[in-house]
């Protein structure tokens, strides 16, 4: 495990780190939580109140769910960047295992936690104090084009993010796009990734009598059970393998260029490892196998498997209904109903047929960006000046979001970069940003703007 990087390091100027504290402060005490509906045009509000402190005409659009911070400012000649960020955060819970209240931020050890604190309100703050700090760079003005789209639901799936997309082509307008998140790894290496899975969540259902039934009539009525168990069990084999039919047909192999940063990858199956307590990965998979797995494999994931009694002592019953929750991340080019539909015929095929199979939520495209285009190598080359160490090319997370109306509709090239760390606790209790990294992070994000616009830095 990578030793703490010394907390001493300073690049961002004594004000705006203030400010940055301040604005973390402030937003990370506005309960945001999408699942519950919180706080959602109190925080919307407080990100459009902050963006027009850029100089932004910010602009708040109703949708069907929470409200998108929307702001823009062309600059005629310039080139514009999209920001797509989120105010809205997971759930607290649960509470006992946080250190300090998760909706009042708190500094200890080098770190600032709440919730929020890295996903996504640390990372919104970082751009906002590196495109202050840019305008200070260049004459007091922001010498490019910048556009933020700031939804309310992306911890819920982001519901609405392809049709407000598909609503808003023409104000979205723009040549690069920097994605909600980024940092550095498990070893302390600045990042890049430059895609995202898709993924379709299915709610699987099944009922074999009218109720539950006395288990001494078990080798005559089937156990749902037993029948939901043999259904999700029938989806891969032991290695991971996923065995629904054509499932794999429309996997788009890597291309040259990504097989090569596939293989320059540094190996990180060790530290992970050794970190989430786990000896040996699916199919004994490390090194670059284990990253192409990671990056480039679709996978079906179980999250869940109820139904029946697990309470104390005994009870000898045959139950008569059971549920599974299912995750499926795809990659370029599966498409998420039609491998929806090809579940639902390997269950029909497999004598499964009595198990219903819904979606739990609206599905999202994968996508990528190619790691040779020219925001990508200037982002890299940002990264190595900043961390004096070369960025290390993730061709996709293992992760989904709202990416391919970006990236598919939009025709924008997107990096992923930002002040996260790999122990940040996204999502569990005392999610935490590191001073270092939002100093190195916000810096970067400076710099490959610069590098990109072809703009000096001042001496
Ligand atoms: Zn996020």
């Amino acid at each position: 495990v990578s030793a703490t990087p010394d907390a001493g390091v300073r690049l961002i100027p004594d004000d705006l780190r203030e400010r940055y504290r301040e604005l973390l402060t402030r937003w990370v005490a506005l309960p945001s939580v999408a699942a519950e509906g919180r706080a959602q045009e109190a925080t919307a509000a407080a990100v459009a109140d902050e963006l027009r402190t850029l100089g932004l005409d910010v602009e708040i659009h109703a949708t069907e769910g929470a409200p998108v911070v929307f702001a823009e400012r062309r600059v005629p000649g310039a080139p514009t960047v999209l920001f797509y960020n989120h105010y809205d955060v997971q759930p607290a819970d649960p509470l006992e295992l946080w250190t300090s209240d998760p909706f009042t931020l708190d500094e200890r050890d080098g770190k600032l936690f709440g919730r929020g604190a890295t996903d996504d309100k640390g990372q919104l703050a970082s751009r906002v104090i590196a495109l202050a700090w840019l305008a200070r760079r260049h004459g007091g003005e922001l010498p490019i084009g910048v556009v933020f789209v700031v939804e309310g639901e992306e911890e819920v799936g982001s519901p609405h993010m392809a049709s407000y997309v598909a609503a808003h082509r023409e104000r979205l307008r723009a040549d690069a796009c920097v994605w909600e998140f980024g940092g550095v790894d498990a070893h302390d290496r600045p990042h890049l990734v430059c895609g995202l899975k898709g993924i379709v969540s299915v709610d699987l259902a099944v009922r074999t009598a009218a109720y539950d039934q006395h288990s001494g009539l078990g080798p005559v009525v089937q156990n749902a059970v037993w029948l939901m168990a043999a259904a999700v069990a029938s989806l891969r084999d032991a290695d991971g393998r996923v065995r629904i039919d054509g499932f794999y047909d429309r996997v788009r192999p890597a291309t040259e260029a990504e097989a090569r940063y596939l293989a320059a990858a540094p190996r990180e199956d060790d530290v992970i490892g050794e970190q989430i307590g786990v000896d040996r990965f699916l199919g004994g998979a490390t090194g670059t196998e284990w990253h192409r797995r990671a990056q480039l494999e679709p996978v079906v994931n179980v999250n869940g498997l109820h139904g029946g009694y697990g309470g104390p002592g005994m009870k000898t019953v045959l139950p008569a209904t059971a549920m599974a929750k299912l995750d499926i991340r795809l990659v370029p080019d599966q498409d998420p109903l039609e491998v929806f539909g090809l579940l639902r015929a390997h269950l029909d095929r497999h004598g499964f047929g009595a198990v219903e199979a819904t979606l739990a939520e609206r599905p999202e495209h994968p996508s990528r960006v190619d790691p040779d285009h020219p925001w990508v190598r200037h982002a890299a080359d940002a990264l190595e000046e900043v961390y004096g160490t070369p960025a290390v090319i993730t061709i996709s997370s293992g992760g989904s979001g709202p990416m391919a109306p970006f990236v598919d509709e939009l025709g924008l090239p997107v990096v992923m970069l930002g002040v996260g760390h790999a122990q940040g606790r996204a999502h569990a209790p005392d999610e935490n940003v590191r001073w270092i990294d939002v100093e190195r992070g916000t810096l970067a994000t400076v710099r490959t703007i610069e590098r990109w616009a072809g703009l000096t830095p001042p001496a």
